[in-house]
């Protein structure tokens, strides 16, 4: 009985002192097997435009399903996969299996993926979005790469160089999260983007708050004069969605219009219509 208790102590010892550290350690290496594990899965949320009330896309946003932890978000293992390197490889998981995915969407809905500054700063990266493009068939101006004001930022010579490169294949690109971190004008000259996504943090208090509403308004005045549309992101209530159409908001994403979801869901639910396949295979036949 005596042994019984104080094993029974040794493993209440490891569970409570242990327990989190060790998570955190093994979260990388889990992570390292998650890809071939079919753990990493897509969701897609849909982006329209504010005028016509159209669908125009969707982004592609990653789910980590861990086999004890359940669902981790991404603002927990991105982090950790950008510092040890596997975001790379992750990356391009993503942007393969988005844009094989969205090559079976009723054109012209584009797919918006998410890069991370690792991915930019990598040599690689406009090489193998050019494979990824032929390997899925997807016409290059039906992806939006999207990508953050810090993730540019941290080395501007080589950004301009690679999104550069980028653009000359014909995808788009969006500066993500627009109004956070830096936020420099000087950004928008310099970098050639085709959408400017506002923050949602702008978004929160937009009924009541006057300057909230303001910003706003410079931030649409700007994109108009500039010649690039703006999306704003976080719309979560009918009331918001007024506000955008009154000042003349482009685009609009948020709960408001649809969670991020599995491509399953959404093809239930009627949101995406898959292309005739066999339709799809005369049409590249034909333009062979
Ligand atoms: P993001 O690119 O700015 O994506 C938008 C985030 O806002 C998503 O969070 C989305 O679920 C959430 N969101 C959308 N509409 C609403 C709304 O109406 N209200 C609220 N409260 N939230 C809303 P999520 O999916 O957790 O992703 C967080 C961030 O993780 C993304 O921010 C992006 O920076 C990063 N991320 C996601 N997937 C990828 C990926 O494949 N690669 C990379 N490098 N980063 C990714
Ligand atoms: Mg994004
Ligand atoms: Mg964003
Ligand atoms: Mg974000």
């Amino acid at each position: 009985r005596a042994k019984h208790d104080v094993v029974r102590s040794v493993c209440f010892y490891d569970a409570s002192m242990d327990e989190m550290v060790r998570a955190r350690r093994n979260l990388a290496s889990d992570l390292r097997l998650a890809i071939e594990r079919n753990e990493l899965t897509i969701y897609y949320q849909v982006q329209t435009s504010v005028h016509s009330g159209e669908i125009t896309g969707y982004e592609a946003l990653l789910r980590w399903k861990h086999p004890e932890r359940g669902f981790i978000p991404p603002s927990e293992f991105i982090p950790l996969a950008e510092e040890n390197g596997l975001i790379l490889q992750i990356g391009e998981w993503v942007l393969h299996e988005a844009c094989r995915t969205a090559a079976g969407w009723e054109p012209p809905y584009k797919v918006a993926v998410n890069l991370s500054a690792v991915q930019l700063a990598h040599g690689g990266l406009p090489g193998y979005i050019m494979q990824v493009l032929l390997a899925t068939g997807l016409q290059p101006e039906r992806l939006e790469l999207e990508l953050t004001e810090s993730a540019i930022l941290s080395d501007k010579e080589r950004s301009l160089h690679v999104l550069r490169q980028i653009k000359n294949l014909g995808i788009n690109i969006a500066l993500d999260d627009f109004g956070t971190g830096y936020s420099s004008l000087d950004t928008l000259r310099t970098f050639p983007f085709d959408k400017i996504k506002l923050d949602r943090s702008f978004m929160l208090d937009v009924e009541d708050n006057p300057q909230a509403k303001a910003i706003i308004r410079a931030v649409l005045a700007l994109g108009k004069s500039l010649n690039i549309p703006v999306l704003a992101e976080g719309i979560e209530t009918s009331d918001q969605m007024t506000i955008l159409t009154v000042e003349g908001c482009d685009e609009a994403q948020g709960y408001l219009l649809g969670r991020p979801a599995p491509l399953d869901h959404l093809l239930e639910s009627g949101q995406i219509t898959l292309l005739d396949l066999k339709n799809f295979e005369a049409l590249a036949a034909a333009g062979r």
